[in-house]
């Protein structure tokens, strides 16, 4: 009994001592230390490729994107997350075409599954590498992808 309760012991100084060398190595070996020191490095973190942060719609310099309206995202989409709302435009020669009046993204809902980025024929939407989305209301996860006053890029159908 006694034997067993010394053992005991012993075996937890040397537990002990075989944690505290591992620390010591890396105190000494500060270059070696592979955590990421977030969130002081959020400035310069740079997230894997394949990372899915939230749905984005990319703009050009001229304030375009690449979506029709087609609405296969939508459909694509299995929790309801995505809601097209279309409008009518009058072109330059008079004809009328769908154009996207607002690409609503519930954030919140979002499983990032990568279906509706999959399923869209133009390559108007992406996932994007933000990662910090905590809110205190929840509406605020409510996002219109498409930036006001953006319209759809010349040569897109
Ligand atoms: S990533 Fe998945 S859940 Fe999120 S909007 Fe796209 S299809 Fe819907
Ligand atoms: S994002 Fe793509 S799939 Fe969705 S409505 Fe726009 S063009 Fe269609």
């Amino acid at each position: 009994m006694l034997k067993d309760y010394f053992k005991t012991i012993f075996q937890a100084i040397q537990s002990l001592f075989t944690g505290m060398k591992l620390t010591g190595y890396y105190f000494t070996h500060l270059k070696e230390i592979q955590t990421e020191e977030y969130p002081d490095n959020r400035a310069t973190l740079k997230m894997a490729e394949r990372f899915r942060g939230e749905v984005i719609m990319p703009h050009n310099e001229d304030n375009e994107h690449r979506c029709t309206g087609c609405q296969a995202c939508e459909i694509a989409c299995p929790n309801g997350t995505i809601k097209i709302i279309t409008k009518q435009e009058v072109l330059a020669d008079g004809k009328k075409k769908k154009r996207i009046d607002s690409f609503i993204y519930h954030h919140d809902l979002c499983t990032l599954c990568n279906l509706c980025i999959v399923a869209c024929p133009s390559d108007a939407i992406k996932m994007g590498q933000t990662f910090e989305h905590s809110v205190y209301d929840k509406k605020l996860l409510k996002k219109i992808l498409n930036k006001p006053g953006s319209k759809l890029m010349e040569g897109v159908e």
